[in-house]
């Protein structure tokens, strides 16, 4: 079994639509595919939709990647099997999602100081309606040959964080996004913990709160991980009693990792599921 717990569409800022996505997910020999768009589930009903034309030995695990902040370091949430419909956790998915909006504006409007010419209208058509981030507004800087590549626009320069043309944005406390996902009926794992070309990371100390508040696992092989952070990782998975999992965090073509490039254990995976009371994973109703 090939397991990818971690995959984003353009209901984020992923180029695969929902549907493409299944199908690609599919067409690389993956069994299990989440999709985990940031602070939204709005791709859901295509991805679901697009079951229909796939094997029954292809699954669609519903989720989420939520933007939080802990000690003044921002993280991402992985969240499985939630209800999509839970008022609480909806409400601030909504409002995470849709404070990005106006952050996307402040970050044009400095772009617009330093002389960068990108519009309000080019990050709109960028993003097509999915969840507006730094990725969306870095194609536009490519677009207009301000950087060659869209990773290039993460410098101090740009968009990484602190830079010249960086943004806050809302994000929610972890340890509260813990405990809405919970009372949602989802499981939660936090993504790239140790992720550090993305700036600081959260600290050990951190990590042992997420876990006293219920956090379920850490995502150890990830492609921004070498191996000596793996096997760091792991250590402290099993000191705090938590899953590890594998995924490629898949963004099509706005980052060079491929499907399945890490994957997940089957048995791990199959702890997710009996832990997960909010929704279940979804096979495919085709193909032969
Ligand atoms: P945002 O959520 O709008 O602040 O944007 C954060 C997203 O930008 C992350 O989820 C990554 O997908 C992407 N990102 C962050 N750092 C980098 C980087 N150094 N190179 C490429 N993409 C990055
Ligand atoms: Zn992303
Ligand atoms: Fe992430
Ligand atoms: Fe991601």
């Amino acid at each position: 079994m090939r397991i990818d717990l971690h995959c984003h569409s353009t209901a984020s800022d992923g180029t695969d639509t929902p549907a493409e996505l299944m199908r690609a997910a599919a067409g690389a020999g993956l069994d299990v595919v989440a999709l985990t768009d940031h602070d939204t589930t709005r791709g859901y009903a295509e991805a679901l939709a697009a079951l229909a034309a796939l094997p029954e030995g292809f699954t669609l695990v519903t989720g989420a990647e939520l933007s939080c902040r802990i000690d003044g370091v921002s993280l991402h949430l992985l969240a499985y099997l939630f209800d999509p419909e839970e008022p609480a956790l909806l409400a601030e998915r909504e409002l995470v999602r849709d404070d990005r909006v106006p952050r996307a504006h402040a970050m044009i409007a400095k772009l617009n100081a330093l002389g960068v010419p990108v519009t309000r209208e080019q990050v709109e058509r960028i993003a097509a309606g999915g969840t507006v981030g730094r990725p969306h507004v870095a194609s536009a800087l490519v677009e207009l040959g301000v950087v060659p590549t869209v990773s290039d626009a993460f410098t101090p320069e740009w968009l990484a964080d602190g830079g010249r043309a960086y943004v806050d944005k809302h994000e929610t406390d972890p340890l509260e996004a813990i405990r809405l996902v919970k009372s949602a009926g989802g499981v939660t794992v936090l993504a790239h913990p140790a992720a550090a070309k993305r700036g600081r990371t959260v600290s050990p100390d951190a990590i042992a709160a997420m876990a006293a508040a219920g956090l379920d696992g850490l995502e150890a092989d990830h492609t921004e991980h070498d191996q000596a952070t793996r096997t760091r990782l792991r250590g402290l998975a099993k000191d705090l009693d938590l899953l590890v999992t594998g995924s490629s965090d898949y963004h099509g073509t706005r980052k060079s990792v491929a499907l399945g490039e890490n994957t997940t254990d089957p048995e791990v995976y199959g702890e997710i599921i009996r832990r997960a009371t909010g929704a279940f994973p979804v096979p495919g109703t085709g193909g032969a």
